[in-house]
């Protein structure tokens, strides 16, 4: 499974490649240039009575939907993909299986470090709320069991409140000065009572109130693919309800693990938590996407006062961050401001 080898292939075999344009002429990416944590639409042009392909991207299985004459995929990447190359595996036919393979580019994301607080139950629950955290878990796996299908929308993603954005995917936090986790979201600054509103077509697979999360939408859109709405006060949806885009799911709060009234809004590709902004920034009906830009270089690791955890999504945040390949059981991202 090492992709090491297949890497270095393709480092010296693979020409730079033009705009959006993989090296694979088949092979496009939106956007070309990505962050780790980025949602990536992968497109396939189909080789005339060519068999639909399978593929990887970093190793992991795509999915793939007839779009026209085109294959269309959904990907994420993992948060804790370094900058680089990262390569695409193809396999087209059956029968005769031709492989072809291309490489899309990633740049440093500069995630910024904070230190926040928050009440210490939320970093240490008693026992008294270990079952309640876990039949929160076990929703969450429940509401993301769901078979592949085709999008269930056509158009692009559209925000969920019209708000200043203050957490950043990829924040990476520590709480209390003991607890390390990444935010693997965007919070998005509202005031409570204020509509939030489903970013896509769906269907609602989760609507709890959450101990973390606090009053929770989860939204499934098709191709693998998922939003979700955190710390409303106010739920106006039930599981199983078909929404439009814009329509209303409830109302801004503060509720869960929550330091004032704001929305937090994840998006979930598969497995992995990827940054929403990536996610806006696809054109569903183009196909197309701005490259990313590489943010700062990676903060100095902060002072050593009590042991810096830093490095591992997964260091110290057992059940509310989760890590980048979130199991189904993550309760979600983490959260407070
Ligand atoms: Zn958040």
């Amino acid at each position: 499974m090492s992709a090491a080898p297949l890497l270095a292939l393709l480092i010296a075999a693979a020409p730079a490649a033009p705009a959006d344009v993989a090296s694979d002429p088949s092979v496009r990416f939106a956007p070309s240039v990505v962050r780790p944590g980025d949602a990536i639409l992968v497109r396939v042009r189909l080789p005339p009575a060519g068999r639909p392909p399978s593929g990887t991207l970093a190793g992991r299985p795509l999915r793939f939907w007839r779009h026209g004459g085109e294959k269309w995929a959904i990907a994420g990447l993992p948060i804790e993909t370094p900058p680089g190359p990262v390569a695409l595996e193809l396999v087209w036919g059956e029968l005769d299986p031709i492989r072809s393979s291309a490489s899309l580019e990633v740049v440093e994301p500069g995630f910024p470090s904070k230190t926040l607080s928050v009440a210490p139950k939320f970093v240490t629950p008693p026992a008294s709320l270990k079952a309640r955290i876990a039949r929160d878990q076990r929703a969450f796996a429940a509401a993301y069991a769901r078979p592949f299908v085709a999008p269930l929308f056509s158009g692009s993603f559209a925000w969920p409140h019209d708000g200043a954005h203050h957490g950043r995917y990829g924040d990476r936090r520590v709480f209390n000065a003991t607890k390390a986790s990444v935010h693997y979201g965007l919070d998005i600054d509202a005031p409570r009572g204020a509509p939030v509103r489903a970013a896509n077509d769906g269907e609602v697979v989760l609507a709890r109130d959450c101990f973390y999360s606090g009053k929770t939408v989860v939204l499934w859109h098709g191709a693998d693919l998922f939003t979700l709405y955190f710390h409303m006060d106010r739920l106006d949806v039930r599981p199983g309800a078909k929404v439009r885009q814009g329509e209303k799911l409830g109302v801004v709060g503060s509720t869960g693990r929550s330091t004032g009234p704001h929305l937090h809004w994840s998006a979930k590709v598969g497995e992995l938590y990827v940054d929403p902004e990536s996610l806006m920034g696809i054109d569903f009906a183009s196909g197309t996407a701005p490259p990313r830009r590489a943010g700062p270089p990676p903060p100095a690791p902060p002072p050593a006062e009590p042991p810096a955890p830093t490095a591992s999504p997964e260091a110290g945040a057992p059940h509310a961050a989760g890590p980048a390949t979130a199991p189904p059981a993550a309760d979600a991202p983490a959260r407070p401001r």
